[in-house]
């Protein structure tokens, strides 16, 4: 089912997501639920905790940004190396219709187990990397503005709740128009 995606300023996305050890019905549907909602929203990624759940799961559709990229689910990702640097502007879709230029590696080995259990490492470059890495944040609670200098972070706060104020009576999802690389 396509689910409501949480904003800033909802708790849910300060909370470290929980290490998934049941590989059963939930997972699979946790993992149903993320797939349809990201193609609905055009994203590259889609955090759990970014749908209500503290789930330490992500969805990716590389094909959006590469031509081989995959469309699927991580549980219990982690960093394994990084390397390099890149500068590259950085959506997401709890800070709708915001894109500032983000600091990141440039290179990143994922490891991970797919929705059978199974161990799993995925390398990346790029705007690839860069999602992978945005997504892991999510499920520590970290967010962007986490990695932006002052001046920028309390410009997106600001942006922020003024939409917030001004939506507060329909859903936000409708509203932007740039999901496309958002994550
Ligand atoms: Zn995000």
């Amino acid at each position: 089912m396509i689910q409501d995606i949480r904003l800033f300023g909802d708790e849910v996305l300060r909370m470290p997501a929980e290490d998934v050890c049941d590989f059963g019905a939930h997972l699979q549907q946790l993992a149903s639920d993320l797939l349809m909602t990201q193609a609905e929203a055009k994203a590259v990624g889609l955090a759990a905790v970014q749908i209500g759940v503290e789930q330490n799961v992500f969805s990716i559709d590389g094909s959006t940004v590469e031509r081989r990229g995959r469309r699927e689910v991580l549980v219990n990702p982690q960093v394994a190396d990084s390397h390099g640097e890149m500068v590259e502007e950085e959506g997401c879709l709890s800070f709708p219709g915001i894109f500032v230029p983000i600091s990141r590696p440039a290179w990143v080995a994922i490891r991970a187990q797919n929705l059978d259990g199974k161990e799993i490492v995925r390398e990346a470059t790029g705007y690839l990397a860069r999602a992978y890495l945005h997504e892991i944040d999510h499920l520590r609670g970290r967010l962007f503005t986490d990695l932006m200098d002052a001046d920028t972070r309390r410009d997106v706060i600001g942006k922020m709740r003024s939409l917030r104020a001004r939506e507060r009576s329909g859903p936000l999802a409708r509203f932007f128009p740039f999901a496309r690389t958002a994550s």
